[in-house]
């Protein structure tokens, strides 16, 4: 795949209709269901389960060093072969995801409804692996839903290839700004003619960075967060109400100039 960065993608010259936007990136865990389903507690119980099998820890040694390796290296794995576990993608993924509770996750015939009325070009960002995101995108009934899935196999094809030693390779995942430049490339237009969702912070300012245009997700409006959210939504449904300008510019609150003003910064 041939990528030319964030600033200098390839980008499409079509736009689509009046809408600012020609692309949506839509983050899947904790953005297209609530985090409140517990998906979240299990992952973290799997992955600690996973550094007592490769690491040799007890639960409350492998509880602090997931956290450790989360706040230093953005995710388990990444920490793991930073510090020379030569732990295959596929082999972690397959413990900590692959025994996830999915029945948990609902169906969700109204997101359904709202993402087949919206005409723009509809892409998965997420870090998760592609079973992951095929298994829960079919428990929430949004199977067909979208163009393409930029995943964990996307964004770090060379950690499946046989010519490359994959231990020697390093993970790229959101927040870097790799992971945007891949997810960019893919979607083939302007970053300020995207849409990025997501509810994790981090990747938010880094979508920010990137010159996306960005909605917080599943988080309530709060006047002590940072500017790198243009929009913030307490839950995905609300897309519709609170971002009208997908479907057409008519039904933009703000000209694009002033989108800023839908979240507004304090100053600190
Ligand atoms: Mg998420």
């Amino acid at each position: 795949m041939e990528c030319r960065g964030v600033t200098g993608c390839n980008s499409s010259s079509s736009s689509l209709s009046d809408s600012p936007f020609d692309c949506i990136l839509f983050d899947l865990d904790d953005t297209l269901y609530s985090s409140d389903v517990g998906i979240g507690r299990f992952l973290r119980k799997n992955i600690e389960e996973f550094l007592m099998k490769t690491c040799g820890k007890t639960a409350e040694e492998a509880c602090a060093l997931r956290a450790e390796l989360f706040r230093n290296y953005g995710s388990s794995l990444t920490g793991l072969r930073a510090l020379g576990h030569d732990i295959h993608p596929d082999d972690y993924h397959s413990y900590v995801h692959g025994r996830l509770p999915y029945d948990a996750i609902p169906s969700n015939p109204l997101l359904r409804d709202l993402l087949q009325s919206i005409p723009q070009r509809k892409i998965i960002f997420t870090n998760s692996d592609r079973e992951h995101a095929r298994r829960a995108l079919e428990r929430l009934g949004l199977v067909g839903c979208f163009d393409d899935i930029i995943c964990f196999e996307t964004m770090n094809p060379n950690l499946f290839s046989s010519s490359v030693s994959s231990s020697s390779s390093g993970v790229v995942l959101k927040p870097s700004i790799a992971a945007f430049e891949v997810a960019l490339c893919i979607s083939g237009v302007h970053p300020q003619r995207t849409l990025f969702l997501d509810d994790n912070e981090k990747n938010i300012a880094a979508g920010k960075a990137a010159g996306l245009y960005t909605t917080l997700v599943g988080k309530k409006k709060n006047p002590m967060m940072t500017s790198d959210a243009d929009c913030v939504l307490s839950d995905i449904l609300e897309l519709r109400r609170e971002m009208p300008e997908i479907w057409s510019a008519a039904g933009k609150k703000n000209p694009p100039g002033e989108m800023d003003a839908v979240f507004s910064p304090v100053e600190v």
